[in-house]
């Protein structure tokens, strides 16, 4: 009998971490990637246990932690730099395994496609849709060509062609906020931790990467598409964090204009499905979070795991999709919706309710903060 073809659309953490969990079950997958080559992409990356895990299982978790830093804590500061909580990664990787991981996205991205055979993505192929050919399905890319496959995993992010074909009402929702990225050389500053403070401005996070690095990123409310922050410049980012603590004015110093990044946070309503017989929806194209938990990629690499799980289980790969649909929809849910919560309450302004926030919040009973992270971090596999 002929192998069934498995087509992997976006090669993202999500495409690529799927294609090496496939490829460890016998199971080889064409890539196709919209981007006309890999280039190095993006800014940092925290990831956390669940996510550690689910490395170790498809067996590249010490190549990928190499390329990384471990942090000791992760804490979230006022905006004098005191602090309103803080995890130790060292108390809770004993718990749950390696904890508080930063990488940057294009180490990371590098390190998963260096597991595949390079013949087995191909570049320059954005998705556009697909039609059906009885049990086989066209996809069609906007280079004219198409390609006929038995099973399609849609794995190309939160724009993906293909769901939008499945459920056009599924559009990303705008969270209210904008956020800026950028890598900098870490210099002088001294930092062992990841950290996040909370101000009336907005937030900022530091996060430490290998190689004396360090990935901040700060977060606005503002309209969607807001013409004026569009044009913001390093000086405009000094201005509003300037009477941040000690290092946010030092990082933003550090900064090179074009290493700036701007992203509205946009997510996904929970779907009410990822399976639709042969096709898959998978990573941000199945349940795209806003970052507030620092989940997303997590998720996608939790995805990856669980669908190997299941192809080996069931027989029929159709009956692994609807499988994993099953494991996958309560626990994307209660990510995205508890990002979501977490992202109105961090985004407070007013200085009344950020008084009550923090002092709530220094209150919590640590095996309550606990029960909450063994929730995220615990996975099924
Ligand atoms: C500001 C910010 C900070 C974040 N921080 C964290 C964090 O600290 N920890 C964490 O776990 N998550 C974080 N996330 C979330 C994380 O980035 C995503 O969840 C993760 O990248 C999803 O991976 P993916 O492969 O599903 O999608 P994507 O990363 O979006 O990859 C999709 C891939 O498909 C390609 N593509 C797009 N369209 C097509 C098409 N039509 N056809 C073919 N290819 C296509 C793209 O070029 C891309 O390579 C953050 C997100 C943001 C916005």
């Amino acid at each position: 009998m002929q192998a069934k073809i498995f087509s992997i659309l976006g090669g993202g953490i999500c495409g690529l971490s799927t294609a090496i969990a496939l490829k460890n079950i016998g199971i080889r997958a064409e890539v196709y990637e919209s981007a006309p080559q890999f280039r190095p992409l993006g800014a940092g990356l925290l990831l956390a246990a669940n996510a550690v895990r689910g490395f170790q299982k498809i067996g590249i978790a010490e190549k990928i932690v190499a390329r990384g830093r471990l942090l000791s804590t992760f804490s979230i500061l006022d905006n004098r730099g005191r602090t309103i909580t803080a995890a130790d990664a060292t108390t809770i990787g004993k718990k749950y395994g390696l904890h508080n991981f930063a990488i940057h996205r294009a180490d990371l991205h590098e390190a998963l496609a260096a597991e595949l055979d390079p013949a087995q993505i191909h570049t320059g192929k954005r998705a556009t849709g697909f039609s059906k050919n009885g049990e086989k399905t066209i996809v069609q890319f906007d280079d004219g060509t198409s390609r006929e496959t038995d099973f399609v995993l849609a794995a190309e992010g939160i724009h993906s062609a293909i769901r939008r074909q499945l459920l056009p009402e599924s559009t990303p929702r705008y969270a209210g906020y904008t956020c800026w990225r950028a890598v900098v050389d870490a210099g002088a500053v001294p930092q062992d931790f990841a950290s996040e403070t909370w101000g009336a401005a907005g937030r900022f996070g530091i996060v430490p990467l290998s190689d004396n690095r360090i990935y901040w990123f700060a977060v606005v409310n503002a309209p969607q598409n807001d013409p004026v922050l569009r044009h913001y410049g390093v000086a405009d980012l000094q201005r509003l964090f300037g009477n941040f603590h000690d290092p946010v004015p030092q990082l933003l110093a550090q900064t090179r204009e074009e290493d700036l990044i701007l992203n509205d946070i946009i997510d996904l309503k929970p779907l009410p499905q990822f399976a639709f017989e042969n096709i898959l929806l998978l990573g941000d194209a199945a349940h795209a979070t806003t970052p507030n938990m620092g989940q997303g990629a997590c998720q996608a690499i939790e995805d990856a795991v669980v669908l190997a799980e299941e192809l080996t289980k069931n027989q029929h790969p159709v009956a692994a999709f609807t499988a994993f649909e099953k494991r996958r929809l309560k626990r994307t849910r209660f990510i995205v919706e508890g990002s979501w919560s977490l992202g109105k309450i961090a985004q407070w302004e007013a200085p009344l309710l950020i008084f009550l926030r923090n002092t709530l919040l220094r209150l919590v009973p640590e095996n309550l903060n606990e029960r909450q992270m063994r929730r995220v971090l615990t996975t099924d596999f």
